[in-house]
């Protein structure tokens, strides 16, 4: 299709655009009416607008999904503007047209009684118009396309987050990891020098004082994927004392944890983790490899 370029009647406003093709439609609609005084005769544009004068144009938008264009300084009338589908049905009077005609009357039944068009057109009342299966297919192709719009936004900050995730260490942002410790202990505070010496943010927390729950403790369990016996500090008093040595064989595991969240000092220190590794007491390249 050819282009076509047209002004408002003051000429603040010029447009051109490319016909779909060559046909007019007609609404009869009462917003159509009060706006430009008549029937709104238009064409519809393929997506390619161009406008000059845009301070001169003003939109109001007479519903959720449009919006009507309108020249501020002489008052023609421009545009219907479909926003969801960026479909701009233009004025066809901005035109000087050749072979284009009168195809289709839509809200037929919202033609006040005083004037009739003689053209033979295709005639629509509100209800057959917004039942056209093409409005059917529209709508579901826009619900189609906002669910696509919005699938793709999440996967693309997801995708970002999970990528700040994975590059905290290397961009030098801190890393918050929990320490149980005990600070009287001397591996505890080897383990907690060598972790401060990297980019980590330590949460400590006295072991004795506030040792994790039994459920935090088979949570982080799992995540270690260590035996139990792992979480017991073998070389305690307390440990000896209770013979645990002999008894942890018979232990279930809920029992298990249930004992080590009751006593600090039976859990293996320092007791560090991310929420995602876990690490229990202190060696050097062990500590290296989870924490560095
Ligand atoms: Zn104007
Ligand atoms: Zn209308």
């Amino acid at each position: 299709m050819e282009n076509l370029q047209g002004t408002c009647l003051c000429g603040a406003v010029s447009i051109v655009i490319t016909p779909k093709n060559h046909d007019i439609h007609a609404c009869h609609c009462e917003m159509c009416r009060k706006w430009t005084a008549g029937p709104f005769l238009s064409i519809e544009a393929s997506s390619h607008v161009t406008f000059s004068g845009e301070k001169y144009i003003t939109e109001f938008p007479s519903s959720k999904w449009a919006k009507r264009g309108f020249c501020n300084k002489c008052g023609s009338t421009l545009f219907y503007h479909s926003v969801e589908s960026n479909e701009y049905f233009m004025s066809s009077e901005l035109f000087h047209l050749e072979d284009f005609r009168l195809v289709s009357e839509i809200y037929i039944d919202a033609k006040p009684a005083y004037y009739d068009f003689k053209n033979e057109t295709k005639k629509w009342t509100e209800e057959e118009f917004l039942k056209k299966p093409i409005t059917y297919l529209y709508a579901l192709s826009c619900f189609v396309l906002i669910f696509l719009k919005k699938l793709l936004f999440y996967l693309y900050f997801w995708g970002k987050w999970t990528m700040i995730d994975l590059d905290l260490s290397k961009k030098g942002v801190a890393i918050v990891i929990d320490f149980y410790w005990y600070p009287k202990c001397s591996t505890c505070r080897k383990a907690l020098a060598f972790i401060e010496e990297n980019k980590v943010v330590v949460n400590k927390i006295d072991l004795i004082e506030n040792p994790p729950s039994a459920d935090e403790l088979k949570a982080l369990w799992e995540k270690s994927g260590l035996p139990i016996r792992r979480f017991f500090n073998t070389s305690g008093i307390k440990y000896r004392e209770l013979g645990l040595k002999d008894k942890l064989e018979d232990m279930s595991q809920d029992e298990a944890f249930e004992l080590l969240a009751s006593d600090g000092k039976l859990i293996k220190r320092p007791l560090t983790t991310d929420g995602k590794k876990v690490t229990l007491g202190f060696k050097e390249e062990e500590f290296r490899a989870a924490w560095k």
